[in-house]
């Protein structure tokens, strides 16, 4: 069992189409491992297309997302013993508000993740889209990503944003870490008052890292930005992936709480870290 108490805010499920196991499964994995609140946030339908556009191994379908709401409160009262809270990874696409004001307009939520895993169209996250990284511009690129997470952040949409230094995934990496973008990144956090993801899935890629960097995670402390923890997990052995990580980073950036929710309502809890 933990020596410290640690949620686990960012679970997917098979409604995805790219997730494995059933939900019981993924409960039965943190009652194992000792997490005791789960959030779910699966990628919701991906409302900036026509629904006869998008692709159902991205993202759940408009006609999924009720019953992936329904199935949480259904397992939430079999399951007394675990907290689980209903969330959404929300693809933030510039443009498109009024569609995901819609969207999201008709259900109620505990919390609601921010993601840029698209720029200007290009899945830049997707292994099967990896080729366009050769001959673009790397500090083009990363600036082009962080000001979208600023966006993002600014947006009012979310609560938490996700692994905010995605476009590591593949070690696409600069010369040096952009340190000024990285602060203006977390004072866009702070002013707009959403928690930064520690997301152990760079663990689990090229990278090999956890998102955000180390660096980022301590300017982020610095402008008083709370954080949540998320494993990313898509099978249900991911769930609380790497931890014990997880809290080496929380304390080497001098966080002593994570951020919890409930229905957009912010608390923060003790870690024991
Ligand atoms: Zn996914
Ligand atoms: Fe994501
Ligand atoms: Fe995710
Ligand atoms: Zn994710």
């Amino acid at each position: 069992m933990l020596d410290y108490h640690l949620p686990d805010y960012h679970i997917h499920t098979w409604h995805c189409g790219h997730a494995a196991g059933q939900m019981e499964e993924y409960l039965a994995a943190a009652r194992q491992k000792g997490i005791t609140e789960i959030g779910f946030a699966d990628h919701i339908p991906m409302y900036w297309l026509l629904p006869e556009q998008r692709d159902p191994s991205l993202a759940m379908q408009e006609k999924e997302l009720a019953f992936y709401l329904a199935e949480i409160n259904r397992l939430q009262a079999k399951n007394q013993d675990l907290t689980l809270k209903v969330g959404l990874e929300v693809d933030f696409i510039p443009g498109r508000e009024k569609e995901l004001a819609h969207f999201l307009g008709k259900y109620t939520f505990d919390y609601l993740i921010g993601s840029v895993h698209y720029l200007n169209g290009w899945g830049f996250d997707q292994a099967t889209q990896q080729a366009a990284y050769a001959g673009k511009d790397p500090v083009a690129v990363y600036h082009q990503y962080f000001g979208l997470l600023k966006e993002a952040a600014l947006s009012g949409f979310f609560d938490i944003i996700a692994h905010p230094d995605l476009i590591k995934k593949f070690n696409y990496r600069l010369a040096e870490e952009p340190i000024p973008l990285y602060l203006e990144t977390a004072k866009a956090f702070a002013q707009a008052g959403v928690c930064v993801e520690i997301n152990t899935a760079g663990l689990r890629v090229p990278a090999g890292e956890i998102y955000p960097s180390l660096s980022f995670l301590k300017v982020c402390r610095q402008h008083g930005v709370p954080a949540t923890v998320g494993s990313d997990a898509h099978q249900p052995d991911q769930v609380g992936y790497e931890f014990k990580e997880a809290v080496q980073h929380l304390r080497r950036a001098g966080y002593h709480e994570v951020a919890l929710y409930s229905k957009r309502y912010q608390y923060s809890h003790n870690t024991g870290i």
